[in-house]
Formats: C-alpha cells, structure tokens, sequence
C-alpha cells in the first residue's frame, strides 16, 4: 500500500510518497510559492533522482495537479499511475477539543475543521485547501487527517486551563492545546524502544527542536503538559518568537510604541527570539557561528535559549515526579551536539552526564548519556511524514 503524505502551508505543500509494505521513502518534495508569482516545484524520487519544475500554480488544487503529474512522470516518477495511491494523509495543525486521534475524513469531519480554523488563522486554512483539492482530484480515495494537537488532548486540565477567568474557556475555549504532536509522539515511542522499554513505563522529556520549538512532558506514553499553548507561541524561546514573556509587557508596548494587536502579533511570531535577541538570524547556525567569533548577543541568544529548555525540563521532572529520559529532535536537536550539551550540563543533579564523544554527532539514533547515568539522553530523529503515513494506513 503506497501512501501520499501532504503538509499544505499558505503558499507551500511539501509531500511524500510512502512505500508501507517497508515503509520506504518512494519521493518527496515541496511545491513553493503557491498563489504567487514564480512557482516552482523540488521533486526527488528515490530511483530517478531530483527535478525543479518551474510551473505556475495559482492555488492548492494547481499543485497538487502537478505533483501527481512529478510522481506518475515516466523520468522522475516513482508509481506508473495514480491508482497506485491507497490513501493521502493530511498533516492538520489544530483539531481543537474535538480530535484526541486521527480521523477518516468525511464531510462532518471537514465542518468541524472549519470551525477549528479560528483557532489556527495561519495553518488550518491551508490543511483545509488540500482536502478540498484532493477531493477534486482524486475523488474518493480515502482521506486521513492527522492533527498537531491530538497527542496532548491527554493533558489533564489542570495543565491546559490558564488562570483565566473560566468563562473564556467556556466561550471561547481558550486553553493550552500544545503542537508538535505527531513528532513527540514519534520521538517518545522510538525512544522506548531503543531503551527496549515500553513506553507505558517511561517518564520522559521530549524536546522539538527546530525553527518552532516545543517540549513535552510524556508519561506513559501520554502527553501530560507541554510548552506551547493556546498558539504556537508560547513556552520557548525559538527562532522568531518570543515564547514566554510577561503577558503584560504586551498592553505596555502597545502604549509606549503606539502598536495595535496586528503590529505586536508580528512582532512577537516574526521578529523575535533567537533572531530578536541577536540581532543576527533566526538559524541557529548563524548565531552558532556569530557567538563563535565573539558576537556577544548571539552568545546571548544561544544561553537564554538554552536556559529555557533547561527549565522545562527541570519544571515537567518535577511535574512527572521522576524522570527517565530526555529526547531531543528536529533541526536543532538532532544537529547541535554543542545545544544539547549546553541543555544538560548542569542536570547532573537529575542523572544526566552527557558523554562528549557519543554526543558529537548528528541526525543518527543516538544514547549519548554516560553508561553511570541513571537518567538518559537520547536523540533520535523525528519522522513525522512516517508517522502520519502510518496512522492514515491504520484508518484505512
Ligand atoms: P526544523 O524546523 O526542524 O527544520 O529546524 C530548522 C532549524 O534547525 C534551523 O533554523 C536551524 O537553526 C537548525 N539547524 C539545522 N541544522 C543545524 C546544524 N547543523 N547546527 C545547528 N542548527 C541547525
């Protein structure tokens, strides 16, 4: 059973063609500038190799034309036709308190969609363009949604409610919903088993490191707090968002500097973080390279950074009552042996000794704790295209 694995943006579709029988990556790729002047689509196909296909696409449906056209293509394809395809799996950011697991996707399922999209304005939007232009294209074949927010729907409440006036839950449903999902669930069972542990008998701290950032506290298998919200911006620190601050530092800005709520949202999501605080990109290997030759607020960056990892998991240790192991995944975590030295040092006190040598590498499942640690520290690199492709196959 071959497996089209969609993550629909404003403006990009990245995609991935699964091979469940061995679950082999078949093709990959992204279309990008979608609605936008100079469209253009990467492809790569495991045997035929990568192609950049210039072709304007005015909107989701034209993409994903073409890249069904990229996968059945007698050069760079990957399947002779589309009736190879079983089933297309949609990356969804936010199902709200509707989803706690995927979904076969039906129309009640799109209208509870809709209704979810005021609660990710930027995301559910796009997911919801690609459904609606592979039930044009492909019409019939089954349709999985796989959602961001599912994995933490087994936060207690006394984790996802905020110290708000409860009626805002009541009426708005403002609560921590938590993101990443699909990768800390990834990255939680792949750290059980290389533990040859089950996951039902872990505590452990899982750290999503990329341009977004989150960590999760997963007990049992179950995720019981984590660091991102109501939005994608809150807990760390990350690339260009602020992460925590003093919620009150925002009605003060928007008096000192005259901002209304649009200025400061764009100021908070775009301009901040590691890139605000260094003043020198939002890619850690910029400011890695900055700090190095003496940048001190890249330097600066990289240590409040740091710090706030450190204390959400100190903070979900505490909350757990004990503390397994710590994993670390995405663009960050799998390749800055140095971020993930800084994040533990100092948690010896918790377990933790970070062997330099089984440390220093990248993007490989890794143990890089010492043999003496009674606490480990893992990497493991998150598949969340795999993760989805397997819970479409086990709906379908
Ligand atoms: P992701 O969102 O998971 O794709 O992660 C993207 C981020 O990972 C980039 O913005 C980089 O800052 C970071 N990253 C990727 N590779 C490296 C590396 N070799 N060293 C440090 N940071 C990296």
């Amino acid at each position: 059973m071959k497996i089209l694995v969609l993550n629909c943006g404003s403006s990009s579709l990245k995609y991935q063609l699964i091979n469940m029988e061995n679950e082999g990556l078949m093709a990959k790729g992204v279309a990008e500038r979608i609605g936008i002047d100079g469209s253009f689509l990467k492809h790569e196909s495991e045997n035929n190799g990568k192609v950049k296909i210039e072709e304007e696409m005015k909107d989701h449906k034209d993409a994903i034309r073409i890249v069904l056209d990229a996968l059945v293509d007698k050069e760079h394809g990957a399947i002779a036709s589309m009736e190879e395809i079983s089933a297309v799996g949609h990356r969804v950011v936010h199902g709200g308190e509707k989803f706690s697991g995927s979904v076969v996707i039906n129309q009640d399922v799109i209208n509870a969609l809709e209704e979810c999209s005021e609660l990710a304005p930027l995301h559910n939007p796009p997911n919801l363009m690609g459904i609606y232009a592979c039930q044009e294209i492909l019409p019939g074949l089954p349709m999985v949604g796989v959602f961001d927010t599912a994995f933490h729907q087994t936060m207690p409440e006394d984790s996802y409610i905020y110290a708000l006036p409860y009626e805002y839950y009541e009426n708005h449903k403002i609560r921590r919903y938590g993101f990443h999902g699909t990768s800390h669930k990834y990255v939680a069972m792949k750290a059980a088993a290389l533990l040859g542990k089950s996951v039902e008998d872990l505590k452990l701290v899982t750290c999503h490191l990329g341009n977004g950032a989150s960590v999760a506290a997963v007990d049992g298998g179950k995720s019981v707090d984590t660091s991102m919200g109501f939005t994608p911006l809150e807990g760390l620190a990350m690339g260009t968002r602020c992460g925590d601050i003093d919620p009150a530092i925002t009605t003060f800005l928007m008096e000192k500097e005259g901002m209304d709520y649009k200025e400061l949202n764009n100021v908070m999501n775009k301009k901040s973080g590691v890139l605000g605080v260094s003043g020198v990109s939002s890619d850690f290997r910029d400011i890695e390279e900055a700090a190095e030759k003496g940048n001190n607020r890249a330097k600066l960056a990289l240590d409040l950074y740091h710090k706030r990892v450190k204390k959400y998991i100190g903070a979900y240790a505490a909350e757990m009552g004990g503390l397994d192991a710590v994993v670390f995944t995405a663009g960050l975590g799998e390749n800055s042996p140095e971020s993930r030295a800084a994040i533990c040092d100092g948690l010896e006190f918790l377990g933790i000794k970070v062997d330099e040598s089984k440390n220093n590498v990248r993007g490989k499942e890794t143990i890089f704790t010492t043999e003496d640690s009674t606490t480990q520290g893992i990497l493991i690199p998150t598949n969340e295209e795999l993760m989805i492709a397997r819970e479409t196959l086990s709906l379908v």
